[in-house]
């Protein structure tokens, strides 16, 4: 895996949308590639900031029809 793609995983990791092989995969990138594994300690950091946010203003969520995004298999 290309660390260009591996950093493409993170941030969708970080949104929960990774299948459990990319996340397999991802995992290996990082135990071979040191710098994207720094920028995931980065990211989790900064997950685990963005969960003391409150959810976004519901006015904002409002405005446009909610439409239940359901997992892929
Ligand atoms: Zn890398």
């Amino acid at each position: 895996m290309k660390c260009s793609k591996a950093r493409i995983l993170l941030s969708a990791m970080i949104d929960g949308e990774v299948s459990s092989r990319e996340r397999f995969l991802l995992k290996q990138h990082l135990d071979a590639c040191p710098r994207c594994k720094e920028e995931m300690g980065d990211l989790r950091a900064l997950r685990a900031f963005m969960s003391l946010w409150p959810e976004e203003e519901p006015s904002r969520l409002a405005r446009k029809p909610s439409i239940p995004k359901r997992p892929a298999g």
